[in-house]
Order: C-alpha cells, then structure tokens, then sequence
C-alpha cells in the first residue's frame, strides 16, 4: 500500500467503541468530504504511565483485549486500528510528528480532564498545528460538559442536588446525541504505516480479565437487559451485595466501551414516564449516571484534586495514625470484621466491588483505622478494573468526610449493622469468607462473642472505641478552623 495523501487519525483513548464515537463519526465525514483515502483509528499502550497512575493490571488487560477486539470491529467497517506499544505519555509526541511524515492531516480525539492527559494533550495539539494539522477534541466523557452546568452566579455546584436538578433540566431541553457507526475505506490497510513507524505493536495482557466480554455488542446487550429487566428493582435492590441488582457497567464505562450517553438513550427508550417518577429504579440508576457527571464537573473546576489534596482544606491537618498493620489487615480482608473483609475478598479475587461495600470499607479504612483515605484511594486504584480518578476520589473523599458533599465526619458507619441491614442472611459474607460458612444468620456479622472458628481472625479494632477517637480528630480541626 502506497503512503496515503491525507490520513485522518482517530486517537482512540477513553472511547474504545465503535457505536457512538464522536472522533471516529467526524473524521470519517471530513475524511468523505476532502475525498481522502483513509481514517486510521490508533491506540497507543503506554504502560510506565499506567503504572505511575497506579492503572490496576485488571483494567489493562481489559483495555489491551478491548483494543484487539476493536480492530476486528473496526475492521468490518473498513477502518484499520493500528495498536501500538510505547512507554510513556511523551512517547506519543513522537509517534505523531512521524505520522506528520507519513501524509497525516488531521487528528481527532475525546478529551480526558486529568492533568498529565491534559499536559500531554496540549503539547501535541500544539507541535501539531504549528505544522498545519487539524486538531479536533470531542468533549463527550460526561453526559453535559464541565462548565455547561452552573450555579445562577456562575460558579460550579458544590452540592448534589441542586446540580441534578440543573442537570435533568438540561436534559429535558436538549436530550442526548449518540453518533451512527460509520465505514472507511476497505482499500486501505495500515501494515504501511506501522512498518513506517518502525514501533512495537501492541502486546497482549495477562487475561486477568478474561471474566469480563470485551465484544461491543455483548456490552451494548448487557446494558439494555439491564435496561428492560432489571432497573425497575434498582432501588430495591442495589444496596445488596448478595444480589446483582446494579448494571455491573462501571469497567465498560470507565474505558468508554459504551457511553454514559447511550446509556440515558436506552433508559430513556425504555423506562417512558416511569423515570419521571422521583423514587423510581430508573430515576435512581439515572441519579448514579448524574453523580459519575458531577465528580467530573468537580475535578475539572478543581484541579488539584488531581494532586490528592482533600476538598475541605482543613481536613488536611487532620494526623491520621496510618498504622500499616492495620492497613495491611484492611488491603488482605483479615479486619475481623466480616463484611468489611469478605468485600476486600471480593475487591482482591475479582477486581471489583459493590458500591454499598466500597463505601463501607472505605468508612472502615478512615474512621475505624484512622487510615489517610488517600492510602485506600490509591489502593482501589491499583485493583479496581473500573478504577477512574474522578469516581474513586469523590468517593474517598466523601467517605472520608473530606470532600464536596460528603458525609457528615460525626456520620460513621457501624459495619457491624451494615452488615446486618444490607447482608442480611450473611450471603454475601460466606461467599467471600468461608471460615465463616457455619456460622449462622445472626452470628455471622460479629462472630466474636461466642463459638468463633479458629480459621477467623480477631477483630483488629473495637468500633466504638475507634468512633471515639475519629471524632476526636475530626473535632481537633473543625475547632482550630474556627
Ligand atoms: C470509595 C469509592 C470508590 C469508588 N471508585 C470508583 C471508581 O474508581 N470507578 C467508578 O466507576 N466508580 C467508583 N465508585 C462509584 C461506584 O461504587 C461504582 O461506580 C459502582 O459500584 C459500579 O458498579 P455498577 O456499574 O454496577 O454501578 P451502577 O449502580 O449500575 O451505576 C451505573 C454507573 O453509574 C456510575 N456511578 C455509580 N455510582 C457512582 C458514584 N457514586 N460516583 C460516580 N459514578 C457512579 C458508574 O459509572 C456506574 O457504572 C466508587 C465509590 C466509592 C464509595
């Protein structure tokens, strides 16, 4: 195949589909429209970055399975994928100024609001419009665009509620785009190029992900069986770890193997009316699509949170005790508490946890241990396969009591009527802790007063006890703050 007279790039990134992508939707248009030969889509691993962003091995697996089954999908619509192996961020210069070389003209991407993904992103852009490349950035990551939902004076919402009713507002006036799948030109084939690049070409992962499908069409299904089937119940039963009453999307969310916005599409189609209805399964599941926008909107109007500072300033001074012991003990699920450690079972054997025990473990980890919530942060990080900076700080921070909207400080879960409320018969406790298997309905949330099996661990802290000294740490700053 002959150098191609005007290559149009699709930097695929957090968008790893083929239905509904913008950069891959306009390039093929301009592409038509200047009569050119070829859109090449182009993934870059970069797994130094990975690993100084604390990227869990279970989501790159996901990303490099994803990224080999993408090029067949992409393939069948006549766009190469050209997967390629690198080191760093600052590698990707590189490889651009060489496709400048090879004939490129234009490049189109969806934006990512981390600081070093911004830092990379405008350093590019910048060498490559300096020679006459066209750049275009698609700002479709959330649902409505940071900067689009603002207070009356301007400013970004710091709280929930107000933000969702702004939010459904805008909703209502402009509803949701979702882009057609789209066809390149079956003639070109990008074996050229990559010899031209002389690069490694993508390498395969560790098939520890292999438990989640990576076929396009198998997502898009899951999420509108979850759509027609299951988000009725939503409210009643995505407190339950036992159950699978939540979509289970977060890790195709988090790559961008569907959208958020095909998602509202979807409920929209088939909840109707019922998702008016406030307390509604779908109103709710929507609410949870509405939060994934807001620590969005938040990180890109703060970007310092980006460097781990707390929300709350004076939550900084707070001394945590970080006892590794006890840090270790949280990490291994051996707290001797049992939902706290079965949900840590369940996080280290699979890569994901429920949203109800991540908020308990990540209440445990700050108010139980006196743990710096930036440790339990960077651990999800390292094990989560949906792990997505925004998501994962707000959550820390609002279970730390440091964040926008968080819980109350002096609002500390008790994990043991945790247990009791949300793993009722102990169901989800014996899948994940089986010395704990005999053991009955009741017991089994605090089997340390009687007939403990030795195979079970004591318990590491006395939640009462530990309550006591929070508060104190807590009250020691609010004081001095006064
Ligand atoms: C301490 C802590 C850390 C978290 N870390 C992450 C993370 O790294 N990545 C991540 O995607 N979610 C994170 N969450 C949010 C939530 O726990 C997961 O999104 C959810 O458990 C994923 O399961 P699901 O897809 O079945 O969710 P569903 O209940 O089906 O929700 C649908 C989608 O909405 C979004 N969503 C749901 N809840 C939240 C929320 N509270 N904040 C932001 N988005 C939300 C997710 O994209 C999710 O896939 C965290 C929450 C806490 C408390």
């Amino acid at each position: 195949m002959a150098k191609a007279t005007s290559l149009h790039i699709v930097w695929l990134r957090n968008d790893l589909r083929v239905f509904d992508n913008a950069s891959l939707f306009h390039a093929a248009q301009n592409a038509r429209e200047q009569e050119s030969n070829a859109v090449v889509a182009l993934y870059i691993a970069t797994p130094t970055t990975w690993q100084q962003h604390n990227m869990a091995p279970i989501k790159q697996d996901l990303i490099r399975r994803r990224v080999k089954q993408m090029q067949q999908e992409l393939a069948e619509q006549g766009i190469p994928l050209l997967a390629l192996e690198a080191d760093t961020y600052q590698d990707c210069e590189a490889i651009f100024i060489s496709l400048v070389n090879e004939g490129m003209v234009a490049v189109y991407g969806q934006v990512e609001y981390e600081l070093r993904e911004q830092q990379r992103d405008n350093a590019i852009t910048k060498q490559l419009q300096e020679k006459g490349v066209e750049v275009n950035w698609y700002d479709r990551l959330c649902i409505m665009s940071p900067g689009s939902i603002l207070t009356q004076s301007g400013d970004t919402y710091k709280v929930f509620t107000p933000f969702k009713r702004n939010w459904l507002s805008r909703l209502q006036e402009q509803g949701v785009h979702c882009y057609s799948r789209v066809k390149g030109n079956p003639e070109f084939s990008a074996d050229y190029l990559a010899k031209q690049l002389g690069l490694p070409v993508m390498a395969d992962g560790d098939e520890s992900s292999a438990a989640w499908p990576v076929a396009e069409q198998q997502v898009l299904d899951k999420m509108r069986e979850f759509c027609q089937q299951q988000v009725a119940d939503y409210q009643k039963t995505r407190d339950l770890p036992a159950k699978k009453g939540t979509s289970g999307l977060s890790a195709y969310l988090a790559c961008g193997v569907i959208s958020a916005q095909q998602c509202v599409n979807r409920l929209q189609m088939e909840a109707g009316p019922e998702l008016e209805q406030e307390k509604s399964g779908s109103s709710v599941w929507l609410s949870e699509l509405i939060w994934r926008d807001f620590y969005k909107h938040i990180l890109v109007a703060y970007p310092d949170l980006i460097k781990h500072k707390p929300f709350q300033k004076d939550t900084a001074s707070i001394k945590w005790h970080n006892n590794k012991k006890h840090f270790k003990a949280w990490c291994d699920g051996k707290t001797g508490y049992p939902l706290v450690d079965a949900a840590m079972r369940q996080l280290n054997q699979t890569g994901w946890m429920h949203n109800r025990l991540r908020m308990i473990t990540a209440s445990f980890l700050v108010k139980d241990l006196q743990i710096d919530w930036r440790w339990g942060e960077q651990y999800f990080m390292s094990t989560l396969i949906d792990g997505e900076f925004a998501a994962n700080n707000g959550g820390w921070q609002w279970a730390a009591s440091t964040g926008t909207d968080a819980a109350p400080y002096f609002r500390i879960f008790n994990p043991i009527t945790q247990s009791e409320r949300f793993d009722p018969e102990g169901e989800f406790i014996r899948r994940f802790v089986p010395e704990l298997e005999h053991m009955n309905n009741k017991e089994i949330h605090w089997p340390h007063k009687k007939t403990m099996p030795d195979s079970y661990w004591p318990a590491i802290v006395d939640h009462s006890e530990a309550r006591k000294i929070t508060l104190a740490l807590f009250t020691e700053v609010k004081k001095s703050d006064e």
